[in-house]
């Protein structure tokens, strides 16, 4: 008997950039899978009614995309600790008993991709550039992977909530650490993840500075958007950089996985 045809979605508002249909779809051939998987453009007035509707009807799993990751908490009747602490949801999914679960995995979706290229993470200084919702999704994997964080941004106003907000898990020793970065200490860092939307020189010279030579070099963005920072890393000597293409993928295969309980490859 051929199974029923698993209907999910992602949301947003723009959407028509999203490449997340093609990638389910390509992750469903995987397994053959019977999958449909649209894009659609939300009224953030409608945003509630939507959520509750689509897993009405039957949907299976939704992905939420900018600028709802933060709008959509309230329209789920659970969340995983991480998406609680990290205040973000990128993945609907419902439970047996109709409840609607959120979670976050772009944290995962960035660990995988840090695994696939070797760059390490356990007891490492890394510093993170950024207090974007990006950076705050990204924090509570990288704390869950004992990696020492050192955080800085273009303005320093969010970085001491961002401390605050993930002391639950700073405070168990297991877990790695969070600091503010500071220029003046002369410390190397072992890998530097940026999440910052604008490739900016001035925050980046005195970083990559600070780096070794074998450090690894990081950005969430890709296409032209990973660029700057590609060329300025080659320029740098860095020879260890990576853009976040493979988290994209990556991030998309942990909902695949929270969906279908099955975790496509991204090669
Ligand atoms: P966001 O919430 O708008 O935050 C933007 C961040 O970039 C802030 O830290 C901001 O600093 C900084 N910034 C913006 N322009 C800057 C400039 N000219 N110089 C220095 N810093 C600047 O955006 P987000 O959601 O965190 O996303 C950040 C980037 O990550 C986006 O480009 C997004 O496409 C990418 N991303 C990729 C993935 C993936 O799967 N690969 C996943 C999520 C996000 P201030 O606080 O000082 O304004």
């Amino acid at each position: 008997m051929i199974p029923p045809i698993r209907r999910c979605a992602v949301i947003g508002n723009p959407i028509s950039h999203s490449q997340s249909p093609e990638i389910h779809l390509s992750f469903a051939k995987q397994f053959d899978l019977p999958l449909s998987y649209d894009k659609v453009l939300v009224d953030p007035n409608d945003l509630k009614l939507f959520v509750r509707g689509f897993f009405d009807q039957g949907g299976t799993g939704l992905n939420v995309t900018l600028p709802f990751k933060q709008q959509v908490i309230k329209c789920a009747h659970e969340l995983s600790q991480e998406a609680t602490i990290c205040q973000s949801v990128n993945t609907l999914s419902v439970n047996e008993e109709g409840h609607i679960r959120g979670d976050t995995t772009d944290g995962r979706g960035l660990l995988l991709d840090l695994k696939r290229l070797n760059f390490d993470l356990e007891n490492k200084s890394i510093l993170v550039v950024g207090a974007g919702g990006a950076a705050i999704s990204i924090i509570y994997r990288l704390l869950k992977a004992k990696a020492n964080l050192f955080l800085t941004n273009r303005t320093h106003e969010k970085l001491p909530t961002i401390l605050r907000q993930f002391k639950p898990i700073t405070d168990d020793t297991n877990n790695g650490t969070l600091a503010m970065y500071d220029k003046n200490d002369d410390r190397q860092y072992d890998g530097v993840i940026s999440s910052i939307s604008e490739f900016n020189y001035e925050l980046m010279s005195p970083i990559i500075n600070q780096l070794a030579k074998s450090a690894f070099v990081y950005d969430l963005n890709y296409g032209e958007r990973a660029q700057d920072l590609e060329v300025f890393c080659e320029q740098q000597g860095q020879k260890r950089y990576s853009s976040g293409y493979g988290m994209l993928l990556a991030q998309a295969a942990s909902s695949f996985e929270i969906w279908h309980g099955k975790l496509p490859t991204i090669e």
